[in-house]
């Protein structure tokens, strides 16, 4: 018999670009853990967000890698910097799905849909209605590529986004950082759950013979 079995198709996922959502972004790339500096509030939300219940997994191009700027075992070490802090402020990560890649063709980066697709496979999880957070038209369209639902937030490189490729971020849902996506969602749940709530059950009167 399994135990706290997690039902494949309703299990609560997020999947959360990195740099310019979790942490500070850089153009000249977070090479070092050092670097990685989280943006205020975005820790508590995935804290919030997995005490809620859901699974968060990171989905991030790590370009840097594949230019020779910093190698795998510098990654790990600044990963591991990040779920040390996110652990300390209460949350978990499920998974950090990375591509190391600089080949645009790579199905697995962004903006192609790959890295997101696997994630959907690993975890059997259909991605419809998954949101996708990310900072860039890439997140966007890798979202919109595998049938998630894309989330913009203005932290990172997301306000230049917003102001720049309008019409990427169509239908797109806007936030101005990881701490409002969190509490649309929890909130969002909190609202259904009320909705759905049935009035007390009352027997019928008895039928007359
Ligand atoms: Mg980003």
């Amino acid at each position: 018999m399994q135990r706290n079995a997690i039902h494949p198709t309703t299990m609560n996922l997020i999947i959360l670009d990195r740099d310019g959502v979790i942490n500070e972004d850089s153009d000249a790339f977070v090479k070092s853990p050092d670097e990685w500096a989280p943006i205020p509030g975005s820790l508590e939300a995935i804290a919030r967000l997995h005490q809620a219940g859901y699974r968060v997994v990171i989905a991030t191009n790590q370009s840097g890698v594949g230019r020779g700027m910093f190698d795998l075992e510098t990654l790990n070490l600044i990963h591991r910097k990040m779920y040390r802090m996110v652990q300390e402020s209460g949350g978990s990560i499920d998974a950090v799905f990375f591509c190391p890649d600089v080949d645009e063709a790579n199905l697995y980066r962004k903006p192609n849909p790959g890295m997101l697709l696997e994630i959907g496979r690993r975890l059997k999880r259909d991605l419809q209605g998954v949101p996708v957070v990310g900072d860039s038209v890439r997140d966007i369209r890798a979202a919109r590529a595998a049938s998630a639902r894309p989330f913009l937030v203005r932290t990172g490189k997301g306000a230049a986004t917003l102001a720049r490729e309008a019409e990427s971020c169509a239908n797109v849902l806007v936030f101005d950082d990881l701490a409002a996506v969190a509490n649309y969602l929890l909130n969002s749940a909190r609202t259904m759950a009320e909705s759905c709530s049935c009035p007390p059950f009352k027997p019928p009167p008895n039928p007359s013979i």
